[in-house]
């Protein structure tokens, strides 16, 4: 059976350095901030924003909340990011998507000042990524990372197969593993016999969005296998992008749905938000 990758105890850990760091920096006269800005009344959305700023608040970061009106214009909402941009207590700065339809979201994101940018969305955070020099990376992806890391898994050499490339998971996970000396494979709908690939992998990243479509039989025999997905499957059930009973038999190590991948994304946008105030701290 696989070894489990628990991310509720790689986060707890991780969250500890990071009130650590937090304290430190406030013993020097700055507390780490976050801005987060949730636009409308999205259930998810709020869900997100409530559990974000209780983390923020656990490591002992300063969060800075702006909760705006579903119709807010789109010129109201760039010109806080503009004021949140130079505002001094403020090193981090996160909209919660999705925003509604009548806002641009990629002239918000890019709104955004890159050195606040602690989602990684912004274009120019992306550009550093891809050419190995990262500012500040997105923090799912960025989490699986720190689980290979914790979990002991070297990725120079090794085959890595990502299903999935959206622009939040799958693209930026693959070009770290690339960074990381891995070979690369990027799958998604239109990829011919994935089957095939991911028993070639010796590490499977999934970040789909389909319920257990990753079959069990799939996966080599030592495989480490990464679930990003997450899915509801009827009223309280969550299930994963790999089908995690079957897989777990083949697997070396394994993440669990819930309690895998999760944890670790609010984990590093705490992360993210404390580099960022050392950095504006060693500048100024
Ligand atoms: P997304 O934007 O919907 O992208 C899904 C990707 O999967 C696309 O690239 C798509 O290919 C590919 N795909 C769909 N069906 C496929 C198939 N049959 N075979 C191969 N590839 C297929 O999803 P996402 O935002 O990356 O999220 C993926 C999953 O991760 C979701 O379950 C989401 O809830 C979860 N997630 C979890 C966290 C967390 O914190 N744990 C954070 C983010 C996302 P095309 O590009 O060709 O359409």
């Amino acid at each position: 059976m696989a070894k489990i990758i628990d991310g509720k105890a790689i986060a707890a850990k991780i969250r500890g350095e990071i009130a650590a760091e937090a304290r430190k920096l406030e013993a020097g006269g700055i507390k780490p901030g976050l801005a987060v800005v949730l636009v409308g009344e999205d259930p998810a959305s709020k869900v997100y924003v409530s559990m974000k700023e209780k983390a923020c608040h656990d490591v002992g970061i300063f969060s800075d909340e702006y909760k705006l009106h579903e119709d807010t214009g789109e010129a109201d909402l760039l010109a806080l990011i503009d004021r949140l941009n130079s505002d001094p207590r403020i090193h981090g700065i996160l909209v919660q998507l999705p925003l509604p339809k009548h806002i641009d979201t990629e002239k918000v994101l890019e709104a955004i000042s890159p050195r606040k940018d602690v989602d990684g969305f912004h274009p120019y955070n992306v550009g550093r990524l891809v050419v190995g020099k990262p500012l500040f990376r997105p923090c799912t992806p960025y989490g699986v990372m720190v689980m290979l890391k914790e979990a002991g898994v070297d990725l120079a050499g090794k085959e890595v197969v990502v299903v999935g490339r959206s622009n939040i998971v799958g693209k930026p996970v693959a070009f770290m593993c690339l960074q990381q000396n891995a070979t690369v494979t990027l799958c998604h709908s239109r990829t011919r016999d994935l089957a095939a690939k991911v028993a070639a992998a010796d590490i499977v990243i999934a970040a789909v969005g389909q319920p257990e479509m990753i079959k069990g039989q799939w996966i080599k025999e030592g495989a480490v296998v990464i679930d990003v997905g997450v899915n509801r499957v009827g009223e309280k059930k969550l299930v994963g992008d790999v089908e995690y009973a079957a897989a777990s038999e083949r697997a070396s190590a394994i993440t669990p749905v819930p309690g895998g991948v999760g944890p670790m994304t609010i984990t590093m946008l705490l992360h993210n938000t404390v580099e960022s105030a050392k950095r504006h701290k060693s500048e100024m």
